[in-house]
């Protein structure tokens, strides 16, 4: 069933986001700068102290009601069925959350067997995302990931049998993946008819193990032209085969949108549980350490180990246009005057005349929005249109 198209989608869309980070993978992927222990030692307390989080917490949400849920790492499907629904019990004894939420797992194909994903489509799990990155064996070498290509298509051929909301992430601009090759991993996820699918160039992150084999000449650098032809590749072929571009990197069938996701992007309130994990109140963002012992360690002493920065109004101008013009809703000039005030619209009409007049941007009913043209380079047009 398509969750996204019941009638309880507007309650879905309005409501608030809990993310609970899973700190764990079996091995590090080289260009991965994500927070998780290839050890699974302190698995039980962390999940101790995931529990006591939601608990400690509960206050932020007192007037809200919890419309999505979901599970990112790290490696979510590492966690037996039982610690996810642990979790997600201590997720509905302490909030109000609505009848029907969207509810993600983050999974990696060679934790996905049979009697795993048979399990978690009992459970009330309704959304896998999948990191598949690539079917091609030289690929998953190259970013050390821990499946293999056979792997990658097995667990999507199962998955489909079991779940109907499937996202699948692939990657592009691979060192030595040719165009051909990028076109058949994206026809390879049409052709298992997975709505949504979310992409990303590979990106070669300072302190990674990928940025030291590339300085050491053992991996070739990643090259930023190849890179864009295949996201403009990507755009091509899933617009022919039905998807909307509705983020920068997210791509769905109709009725199939991360509802979680697109809160973020739309500015809605969300809790981050676990190390590393991000919050947003609206107001402000907090962010938990990045260290499992020191977040146990807090929690244990029921004390938040988070920062906390007070966004003004510019940073909250800034990140309304940075996600707006990364989706398909564009930034809304009425609300730039409604939130901010017109001074704001002039300012951004004056920032984005250029890229007007370039067709980078365009207006499209009073909402200033990216071309396709504009899309590759959209951060950066972004940046430019920021108020510091
Ligand atoms: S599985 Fe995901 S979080 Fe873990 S190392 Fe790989 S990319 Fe990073």
């Amino acid at each position: 069933m398509n969750l996204n198209t019941d009638s309880n989608h507007k309650e879905r869309v309005d409501g608030v986001g809990i993310y609970i980070h899973i700190p764990f993978c079996k091995q590090a992927c080289f260009y991965c700068d994500f927070h998780f222990s290839t050890s699974l030692k302190k698995k039980d307390e962390l999940i101790d102290a995931l529990i006591v989080e939601l608990e400690l917490r509960k206050s932020e949400f007192e007037n809200d009601t919890v419309a999505t849920i979901y599970f990112g790492g790290g490696t979510p499907s590492l966690l037996s069925l039982e610690e996810i629904e642990t979790i997600l019990k201590a997720v509905y004894d302490n909030y109000s959350v609505i009848e029907n939420p969207e509810i993600t797992l983050e999974a990696n194909p060679d934790d996905l067997s049979e009697t795993k994903i048979l399990e978690l489509a009992k459970s009330n799990i309704n959304r896998l995302s999948i990191g598949v990155q690539s079917f091609f064996e030289a690929d998953l070498k190259l970013m050390n990931r821990a499946h293999n290509a056979t792997e990658a298509k097995h667990c999507l051929e199962l998955a489909t049998q079991y779940f109907d909301n499937i996202s699948v992430d692939l990657i592009y601009g691979i060192p030595g993946a040719t165009h051909e090759q990028w076109q058949e991993n994206i026809q390879t996820v049409l052709d298992f008819n997975i709505p949504h699918i979310s992409s990303y160039a590979l990106t070669v992150e300072p302190k990674t193990a990928l940025a030291t084999l590339i300085k050491k000449g053992k991996i070739e650098d990643v090259d930023e032209v190849h890179a864009e032809a295949q996201f403009h590749m990507l755009i091509n072929q899933l617009k022919e085969a039905g998807f909307i571009h509705y983020e920068l990197s997210n791509f769905s069938k109709p009725g199939y949108f991360s509802i979680n996701n697109s809160a973020y992007w739309k500015g809605k309130k969300y809790i981050g549980i676990g190390p590393s994990a991000h919050s947003f109140s609206g107001e402000s963002r907090s962010w938990n350490i990045s260290n499992n012992s020191k977040y146990i360690q807090a929690i244990q002493l029921k004390t938040l180990p988070s920062e906390i920065e007070i966004l003004s109004v510019n940073d909250k101008y800034n990140e309304y246009v940075m996600t707006g013009l990364r989706t398909i809703w564009g930034v809304s000039l009425e609300t730039i005057v409604a939130v901010f005030g017109s001074d704001f619209k002039t300012y951004i009409l004056a920032q984005a005349d250029k890229y007007l007049n370039e067709e980078l941007l365009y207006i499209e009913d009073n909402n200033l929005k990216v071309t396709t043209k504009g899309k590759f380079l959209s951060d950066g047009i972004a940046s430019q249109l920021f108020k510091i």
